[in-house]
């Protein structure tokens, strides 16, 4: 059936056979085909609906996510091998959007998974940035950034015929409206709008990312977080949020206009989930669009304010939105006077200055707004929501303690096993039957197996033949040769120095400086990392610098390279993480405590096998209390004492350098004379002052204690039946990270769709 359909597409477009197709061929050829599919696929309309909106989708190749969805993977996975053809060849041709960043946007798309999983009625709405966040290449041991163009002719993309105008101060954009299917496991789907400019001009970006950021009207749409570090930049960011919710706003009553709802009663019909701060505008913005139906405004200010539900993501303060109330003059000052009545009513009701949404510097605090004016504030981990109550929002806890409610993150299993991990995946089936893949929870049945010395074997089996598929593609994408009998240590997410790459790197060096002694470790160590750094972000770009000097250094240096490599893949991205995860015996999780919010790479890592290296930090916490000590190697300074530090400013980075022998040898190699030759003095230097005169993330302070607890891992992994027992009890208790849970919850205690 699907085989006669897919010839047919062949036939009709090509003029060929299956088996005369190229893997760009069959791939458009699938891709007509899955669209097709999920035309006749139910569409969830039931009941109150959400609309997720978040400046970020990071939703990767969706090909076989889609196929595996409708319950057409295997299917047509036979029919492609019977001409043999590989569908993990076919799926290289699909580009992946960068509409993401990191966690926060691979969060909101396997939400979206979840979503239409359970059959709720959800939208997500976000934009449709044409190059994405940057491509990362290297050159010269540096990061540089392209633009990543993923729109082709064809594409999941659907251009509808909705369009709005959105007012600005100085010129009114109109939109249009782009559309992506989200198709549920087994069960029907739900769309992804994203919101586009008609006036863009992809040909005013210039060499690599620079474009001119005072066009709007031509650059609105071209990149997610463009630089902000300059007026300009901030100027577009504002631009870029008002262009979303506005068009999310008009979008909405739209819709309920065109369901003949009663705009007095929006909060019966409609809930607004407002991932991070960046949609938070869409607050005034409904509030200005419902008094402009005649509803006054403090009717309006009530209907908004149980419509809004908002997610904190992050406590670091420097991430926090704070606008300059003169800024949102100069983009939308129509909204300025809903802001300051927000502000006046704030003001009116509570003393604190703390909690005021406008500061004494005329600044508009974002996350202030949501707070007050939406019905719901949550964390996405516990230990993250337990910080807000206590620290970072606590004069808001005091105020609403009925708002704050913990949602741990998630991840979706039909990516991050069911395709990921395919050998993984059927051999749990083979286990304990498919009962998991749609009840995350049965994979503790895994644990009858935990002494079964056959089925460790196989989970060793499963990571090694992942081990052979990681290095081929490594060798096919950059050249790079691994030894697959080496111990795989993998660190892949952001660059931000509270993730702490810094100190991965300083391990690198002791483990360099202890081969050079003589002291040689049992099993090679292959270290790999993948973070893209934001293009303004110096230190962090600094770093990059430094793990692929060292990455250098060691791979010309017969004495250590057969014991030690360094790996830095290049435009770290869903697609990689893909292929990486599954291959991994140790997962880096090593953020300074109290920073991470959640994480969610650490539950990736832990549902394919491997052990968690890691600090009590944000869901590291839950995977501890899990899999319990004996599966997880914990290190490092707990929050309560790393809040303490910064409350009393008394953690002094130079102390450390000068008072241990140890770490002060380390931190001088950053500038010894190998490292020299090798990189650029200039970011070198500027690294090593950083640690030691400033080191905000405190690397130094649990460096120590890093060292011992990964040697003592590194030792544990030769007794290969115990490590692979530890192994096993992680996929077993993985199946609470499932965002199936995420959701159930979400939708029990914010939305009640
Ligand atoms: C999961 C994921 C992240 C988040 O990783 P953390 O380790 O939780 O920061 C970032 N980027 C990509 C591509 C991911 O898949």
């Amino acid at each position: 059936m699907i085989e006669r359909e897919l010839q047919a597409i062949t036939n009709s477009r090509y003029n060929k056979g299956i088996a005369e197709c190229n893997n760009k061929e069959l791939y458009y050829a699938l891709l007509e085909l899955t669209k097709g599919s999920i035309q006749s696929n139910k569409k969830h309309k039931n009941g109150r609906k959400l609309y997720y909106i978040s400046a970020e989708f990071l939703i990767g190749k969706l090909l076989s996510n889609h196929l595996i969805n409708l319950g057409l993977f295997d299917e047509v996975n036979k029919i492609l091998c019977k001409y043999q053809k590989k569908l993990t060849e076919i799926e290289e041709v699909e580009p992946e959007p960068s509409l993401g960043n990191g966690g926060l946007g691979r969060l909101a798309a396997c939400f979206l998974d979840s979503i239409a999983t359970l059959g709720l009625n959800a939208d997500g709405i976000g934009l449709n940035y044409h190059f994405g966040l940057f491509k990362q290449e290297f050159d010269n041991n540096l990061q540089i950034e392209t633009i990543n163009p993923w729109i082709q002719p064809v594409s999941w993309l659907n251009k509808t015929n909705r369009t709005y105008q959105v007012v600005f101060k100085d010129f009114t954009a109109t939109s249009i409206l782009y559309e992506m299917d989200v198709t549920g496991y087994h069960n029907g789907s739900n769309k992804l709008r994203l919101f586009d400019i008609q006036t863009l001009d992809e040909s005013i970006v210039k060499n690599g990312i620079i474009f001119d950021k005072e066009k709007i009207a031509k650059n609105l749409t071209l990149f997610l977080y463009p630089d902000d570090s300059d007026e300009q930049g901030l100027l577009l960011r504002i631009y870029q949020q008002y262009f979303m919710v506005s068009n999310a706003a008009q979008l909405i009553l739209d819709e309920c206009r065109e369901e003949s709802y009663d705009l007095r009663k929006l909060h019966e019909y409609v809930v607004i989930q407002i991932n991070d701060t960046h949609p938070s505008l869409i607050i005034p913005e409904l509030i200005r669009l419902l008094t402009a139906e005649g509803i006054s405004i403090d009717e309006a200010i009530g209907i908004v304010s149980k419509t809004c539900a908002y997610t904190n993501h992050t406590i670091l303060a420097e991430a926090l939105e704070k606008w300059p109330l003169a800024y949102l003059e100069q983009v939308v000052p129509h909204l300025v006077p809903i802001i300051n009545e927000l502000d006046a009513r704030v003001k009116e009701k509570y003393e604190d200055l703390s909690v005021a949404i406008i500061d004494k510097d005329n600044r508009v605090h974002m996350a202030h707004m949501d707070i007050h004016y939406g019905f719901s504030v949550n964390g996405v981990a516990a230990l993250h929501t337990k910080i807000l109550k206590e620290e970072e929002l606590k004069a808001f806890y005091k105020l609403y303690p009925e708002k704050f409610n913990n949602k741990t993150n998630g991840i979706t299993f039909r990516r991050w096993l069911l395709h990921c991990n395919q050998p993984l995946a059927q051999y749990i089936e083979q286990l304990i039957g498919d009962g998991f893949k749609t009840d995350a929870a049965k994979l503790e049945q895994l644990l009858q197996y935990k002494d079964n010395k056959e089925v460790l074997l196989s989970i060793e089996r499963i990571k090694q033949e992942n081990k052979a598929v990681l290095k081929d593609y490594l060798m096919e994408t950059q050249g790079i040769e691994i030894d697959v009998n080496s111990i795989f240590d993998i660190q892949i997410k952001r660059l931000h120095e509270y993730k702490r790459q810094q100190m991965n790197a300083l391990y690198i060096i002791y483990k360099y400086l202890e081969v050079k002694k003589g002291n040689l470790p049992k099993k090679k160590i292959t270290m790999i990392f993948g973070a893209k750094a934001a293009p303004a972000y110096t230190i962090a770009k600094d770093i990059i610098h430094l793990l692929l000097c060292l990455q250098e250094l060691i791979d010309h240096d017969p004495e250590v390279n057969p014991y030690l490599k360094v790996v830095m893949v290049e435009n770290y991205n869903v697609t990689k993480a893909s292929k990486l995860i599954p291959a991994c015996d140790i997962s880096e999780q090593i953020s300074l405590a109290s920073k991470e919010a959640s994480g969610t790479g650490n539950m990736k890592f832990m549902l394919n096998g491997a052990v968690t290296l890691g600090t009590e930090d944000g869901a590291n916490v839950e995977i501890h209390q899990l899999v319990q000590d004996d599966n997880i190697y914990i290190f490092g300074k707990k929050s309560e004492e790393v809040i303490e530090h910064y409350r009393k400013a008394d953690y002094v980075s130079r102390v450390y350098y000068e008072e241990d022998a140890l770490i002060h040898e380390l931190v001088e190699f950053i500038l010894s004379r190998d490292m020299l030759l090798i990189g650029e003095k200039r970011n070198l230097v500027r690294l090593y002052n950083e640690l030691i005169n400033k080191d905000w993330f405190m690397t130094l302070l649990d460096i120590k204690d890093y060292i011992k607890t990964k040697d003592q891992m590194l030792e544990d992994y030769m007794d290969r039946q115990s490590f692979n027992r530890k192994a096993l009890i992680n996929i077993a208790k993985a199946g609470y990270f499932s965002s199936d849970r995420t959701i159930q919850q979400y939708n029990e205690d914010i939305w009640r769709l």
